[in-house]
Formats: structure tokens, C-alpha cells, sequence
């Protein structure tokens, strides 16, 4: 009896995909989209209570001169509570900007910082966007009590953008003033959670691993764009990124397996301490070269890169928020 129900029961449901398989398919697609686990959702992490101990203490030259002896800054309030940033008024007033540097430097008064960060953020044609960042940005950073600098690294040419040797570039200018650490950072990536120090760590990494685009999951673990810090030295090491990726995508992978070329691996912060939003805009279009650079990408390590870029300063400029440097790539 209950043999012959099961077989009824099969028979029936096949007859019903049969007559909607279509409908069944749209439902099965629509249901993998949806589901939020899709992308890889976890990923080796540096737990919260580790943060501390990851960070490299070093600031520039004169910050370490002018507060010798006074008390250092606490980090550990601003790694534990990990407050959540992303609203208002953070995200559209620029709070009391009397105490930011003409630059976009900034430093803490009351007490001694144990980190200094050069932000360098590379950029076109894209007002609201930088607008809304730099506002956001030294709002966001202010509260976390390290020494920073904002470089706006734009490209004043009309060829196809070129983000990687626009980083090339911010190195440059970021070693001026001596600064150990290098943030490389998208303009539309807004930071949301306090805990997430701008600053660098014992192996690089990378930043943005919960970003709101990808619904707040890593897509896979060679992901290495958007959000990442590095120390100088070890970007010089690694010989930069490679200048030959203008147009879209490719040079953030390129940018990986050149540490892993290195044998250097990437660090990543848990989910709670790595939220970014992504501010909304069309996608550009993939560059067509980008595979074929990708793919013989290991023959230039050591001959692409920042010993062969070259550009030109169209103009440096210290605004009220940011070093803008214009370049012609
Ligand atoms: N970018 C820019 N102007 C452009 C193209 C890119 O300023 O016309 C900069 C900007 O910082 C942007 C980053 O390059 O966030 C990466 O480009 P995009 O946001 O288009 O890449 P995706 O969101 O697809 O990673
Ligand atoms: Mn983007």
C-alpha cells in the first residue's frame, strides 16, 4: 500500500516538472541567487583579540620626534567596541575639520600615536563619489587616534584608467614623508566598522573582505582589490604593481600573485571588522588585454612596475582635505 502511494507520488511529480519545468528552473536560479551563502562566506581570519598584536608600530620621522615622551594613544576601546560608523552624521557633515592639516594630514593632540598611514586613493571623474569620501573618511579615521594622510592620485589623461600605476604613483609621493604604511583605496569603498584600524599588519591585507556588493561575503580568497594596506617597504619589495593593466581588471590579481611570488601571504580581518559599502556606479567595461597580461604576468615582476613607471606631475596641491596630485599617465 504505502509502495503503491510512493510510486503515485513520483509519477505525479514528475508529470508536474514535466508540465512546468520552466517555471521550476526560473524558481531553482532565482533561489541560488538569493541564497546568502553563495559566495565563499568564510575565510582564515585574525580574530579581535589579536588585532593588537598584529599591528605594526611605526610612525614617520617627525611624529615620532615631536611626541617623545607623552603618553601613547590606547588602541584597544576602538578595536573592541568596533563601533558602527556608517551614518549620519558621519557620512554627509564633516565634523570640526578645524584640527585637519592643509594636505589631509592629521594627527591626535592629547596623545601620542603609534601608527602612521598614508590613504592613497585613486581617481577620475568621479566628484560625488571623492566628495563623499573625504568627508566620511576623516570622519571615520579621526575617531580611530592614528596619524594619516590622504593622496588623492588622479588621472588628468583621457586613456583608459590606469589603477594600478596610479598606486605606483601614490607610492611615490607617500615615501616623501616617509610614511611606513600604505592604504590602497578604492574612492567608492566606505570603511563601516570602527575596529577596522587604517592600519598596517604583520603580512598585508586585505581590507574589504565583507563588502554589501557581494552581500558582505569574500568572493575568493586570492581577492586582493579594493581596500588593501601593505607596508612601503614591502610594496617596494614586491616591485609595486604592474603598470600595463590601463582599463578595467586584471591588476588586483596580478597584485597578489606578485606576493605570492614572494612567498609573502595575506591577512584578512573578520567579517564584523572588514564591512564596506560600495557607493553605486555602471560598471566599466572589462579590458580586453587583461587575461593575456594576467597571464604572463610573473615573466615582468622584476621589470614592471615602480622601476619602469613613468609619468608626469601635471600638478601637486595641497587642499584642505587631501594632497592632490595630478598626473599624465
Ligand atoms: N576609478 C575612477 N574613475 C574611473 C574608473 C575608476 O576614479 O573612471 C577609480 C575609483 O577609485 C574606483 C576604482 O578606480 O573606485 C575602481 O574602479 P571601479 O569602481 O569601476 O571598479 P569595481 O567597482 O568594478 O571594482
Ligand atoms: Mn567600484
Amino acid at each position: 500500500m504505502r509502495l503503491n502511494l510512493c510510486k503515485i507520488f513520483i509519477v505525479k511529480l514528475v508529470h508536474f516538472l514535466r508540465q512546468n519545468w520552466l517555471r521550476f528552473a526560473v524558481s531553482i536560479t532565482f533561489l541560488i541567487c538569493i541564497w546568502p551563502n553563495r559566495y565563499a562566506p568564510h575565510y582564515p581570519y585574525i580574530a579581535s583579540d589579536e588585532i593588537l598584536d598584529e599591528l605594526i608600530e611605526r610612525t614617520t620621522p617627525n611624529v615620532t620626534q615631536q611626541f617623545a615622551g607623552k603618553l601613547s594613544c590606547d588602541y584597544n576601546n576602538v578595536i573592541s567596541e568596533n563601533q558602527f560608523m556608517y551614518r549620519e552624521p558621519y557620512i554627509s557633515t564633516l565634523l570640526d575639520g578645524s584640527d585637519i592639516r592643509l594636505g589631509g594630514e592629521w594627527m591626535p593632540s592629547t596623545c601620542a600615536p603609534k601608527y602612521s598611514t598614508a590613504v592613497i586613493v585613486v581617481y577620475r571623474q568621479r566628484e560625488k563619489q571623492l566628495d563623499a569620501f573625504l568627508t566620511y573618511i576623516h570622519n571615520f579615521l579621526r575617531k580611530q587616534l592614528i596619524h594619516y594622510r590622504i593622496f588623492v592620485i588622479e588621472q588628468y589623461d583621457q586613456k583608459p584608467f590606469n589603477r594600478a600605476m596610479l598606486f605606483n604613483i601614490g607610492f611615490v609621493y607617500a615615501s616623501q614623508f616617509d610614511f611606513p604604511c600604505l592604504i590602497l583605496h578604492d574612492v567608492d569603498l566606505m570603511p563601516m566598522n570602527l575596529g577596522n584600524l587604517y592600519v598596517c599588519t604583520r603580512k598585508p591585507r586585505h581590507m574589504c573582505s565583507s563588502l554589501d556588493k557581494f552581500r558582505f561575503n569574500l568572493l575568493y580568497h586570492g581577492l586582493f582589490g579594493g581596500v588593501v594596506s601593505m607596508e612601503t617597504k614591502v610594496y617596494q619589495f614586491i616591485n609595486g604593481m604592474s603598470n600595463k593593466f590601463s582599463g578595467w581588471g586584471g591588476e588586483d590579481d596580478d597584485f597578489y600573485e606578485r606576493l605570492q611570488a614572494k612567498k609573502i601571504d595575506i591577512c584578512r580581518f573578520g567579517p564584523d571588522h572588514s564591512q564596506y559599502t560600495m557607493l553605486k556606479h555602471n560598471q566599466e567595461a572589462p579590458s580586453e588585454n587583461r587575461i593575456a597580461f594576467l597571464s604572463n604576468g610573473s615573466l615582468r615582476y622584476n621589470t614592471d612596475g615602480l622601476n619602469s613607471l613613468e609619468y608626469k606631475e601635471k600638478e601637486v596641491k595641497l587642499h584642505k582635505l587631501f594632497t592632490h596630485v595630478l598626473a599624465i599617465t
